[in-house]
């Protein structure tokens, strides 16, 4: 495994981590959840992403009893949380970053998690309706505080993440040093266009989400929906009509080819091709047993065999025109 640097952050991070989405509570109970994060940390990675909002709470929970079980050394893993779509229903409590909000968040979440403070902090969408300076002061203190050290943003326009950064350094206040954008071969837009200038031009640090498209690029919807994938999950139907597209499912069928050419798996290319941009600082991996981390975490071997021939065929099964994107 290589440590990436989170952009220009001092903070090195392992270039795959994991996070608990779906998984930790509607999949995995705590026992489940510390196998697959022990698996994840014996490849080497040492960062674990969850959220409030995971199964309302719950998966912070999980992660939480599992930590305890594994009891790592705290200095040698990290650990982040994301806030804006709360926990519980009243005016204040909901789609907010508002400085009450936040503070009591963290609280929240360190309490389910069971630990100190988390290491890295999101604000998992942007809210127009409270104003950045505010969100921006709460996540200083936060940080101030000792409840976390770095803080980023998610999902956030490249013009947002600039307004913030800049009041930050202004009011020198701790600026976010990360967004955490999904990325992989269907959605790219967030490193392409005006956002590559962007993570040029200020080193921002990137942990991307849904390297698998929930996993339509492992080529397991090929045959349908099967009964023990996301799609089948109660409350995850809205992902059915995506896994079962004639025109995605055709594209994955096209990757079959390279992978077969790299000796990989389906799931290891398209990790291993998140890996290959230079902007990503982690790509964080998701799997709701002990094997599909294993297989996953292979993916750092092939990541050297994309040369960029493979890259332009990628490109062109996607129907991606570096040129075209870039002129957006
Ligand atoms: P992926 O797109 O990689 O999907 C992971 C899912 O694909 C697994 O849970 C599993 O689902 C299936 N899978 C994984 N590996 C394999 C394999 N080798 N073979 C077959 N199936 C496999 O990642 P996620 O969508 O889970 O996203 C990763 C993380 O990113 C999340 O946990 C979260 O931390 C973060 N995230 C952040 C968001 C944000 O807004 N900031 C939004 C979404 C995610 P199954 O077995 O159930 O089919």
């Amino acid at each position: 495994m290589q440590y990436r640097h989170l952009g220009r952050a001092g903070l090195q991070v392992s270039e795959l981590s994991f996070g608990s989405w779906v998984t930790f509570s509607n999949q995995a109970d705590s026992k489940l959840a510390a196998d697959i994060m022990s698996a994840a940390y014996e490849a080497g990675v040492n960062f674990f992403d969850n959220a409030e909002v995971y199964a309302g709470g719950k998966s912070e929970e999980v992660m939480g009893a599992a930590l305890k079980q594994l009891g790592w050394r705290r200095s040698s893993y990290l650990v982040s949380t994301k806030f804006y779509w709360g926990l519980t229903d009243g005016v204040n409590e909901r789609n907010t970053l508002n400085r009450k909000r936040l503070l009591e968040g963290i609280n929240g979440s360190l309490k389910r998690l069971q630990l100190e403070y988390v290491d890295l902090v999101f604000c998992h969408r942007p809210d127009p309706t409270t104003p950045i300076e505010e969100t921006i002061w709460a996540m200083h203190n936060i940080i101030e505080s000792g409840k976390a050290f770095y803080w980023g943003t998610s999902e956030w326009a490249a013009s947002e993440i600039v307004q913030a950064i800049d009041l930050a350094e202004r009011h020198h206040l701790h600026k976010p040093v990360m967004e955490q954008p999904q990325y992989n071969m269907f959605d790219r837009k967030r490193f392409s266009g005006d956002y590559v200038r962007f993570y040029k031009e200020y080193g921002y640090g990137s942990t991307t989400w849904s390297p698998l498209a929930s996993g339509l690029l492992t080529g397991k919807y090929k045959g349908g929906i099967p009964k023990d994938s996301r799609a089948a999950l109660k409350g995850y139907d809205w992902l059915q009509d995506r896994m079962t597209d004639k025109e995605r499912l055709a594209k994955v069928d096209a990757l079959q080819p390279i992978a077969n050419e790299l000796g990989c798996t389906l799931p290891q290319l398209a990790i291993a091709w998140c890996l290959k941009n230079p902007f990503v600082s982690t790509v964080i991996t998701g799997a709701s047993r002990v094997e599909q981390v294993h297989e996953n975490m292979k993916a750092i071997d092939v990541a050297p065999k994309l040369t960029s021939e493979y890259l332009a065929r990628i490109d062109e099964i996607f129907g991606f025109n570096e040129k075209n994107e870039e002129d957006d």
